[in-house]
């Protein structure tokens, strides 16, 4: 499943991590969350695809995030 963040919209409030920090991270220069290298696509901070056993935490991620910039699907 693909998965994206909008991350210049991002507010750092750290859910996503929390609630799934196999794929998601804060980023230690911008403080943005980011996908973690090892689901990241491209070098992409902003875009990863995760397997199946992790798409359930994505898509809690995806709807905890106060801001809704966490995109997950297709
Ligand atoms: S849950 Fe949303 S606003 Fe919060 S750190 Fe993650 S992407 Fe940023």
């Amino acid at each position: 499943m693909k998965v994206t963040i909008d991350r210049e919209e991002c507010i750092e409030c750290g859910t996503c991590y929390a609630d799934c920090p196999e794929v998601f991270e804060e980023n230690p220069d911008d403080f943005l969350s980011q996908i973690t290298e090892e689901y990241r696509v491209d070098d992409d901070l902003a875009v990863g695809e995760v397997p199946e056993d992790l798409e359930d935490c994505v898509e809690d991620a995806a709807y905890g995030c106060p801001v809704e910039v966490i995109h997950a699907g297709e």
